[in-house]
């Protein structure tokens, strides 16, 4: 699980909350633990990227999607039927 760091100290950082700003989007307010020698508080943004893997229920209902282009038969015969 990925963590983040403080950009001051390198030091672990909590999140203590999450904004959304849009569907793929997020700033997360975070804490420095080290709290002795720094304390920094500040906002950190994530953001989807990409999939390596689709979803697996995406993948089916393309599946799904392709085979009802197809002739009957030929679906029965890719279903195994
Ligand atoms: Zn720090």
């Amino acid at each position: 699980m990925a963590r983040v760091l403080c950009p001051n100290c390198n030091s672990k950082a909590t999140i203590t909350s999450r904004e959304k700003q849009s569907d793929h989007v997020a700033d997360l307010y975070v804490s420095c633990t080290n709290t002795k020698n720094c304390g920094a508080t500040f906002v950190s943004t994530i953001a989807f990227k990409h999939y390596l893997n689709p979803p697996r229920q995406d993948t089916a209902q393309l599946a799904a999607s392709l085979l009802r282009n197809l002739p009957k038969e030929k679906q029965l015969e890719l279903i195994g039927v």
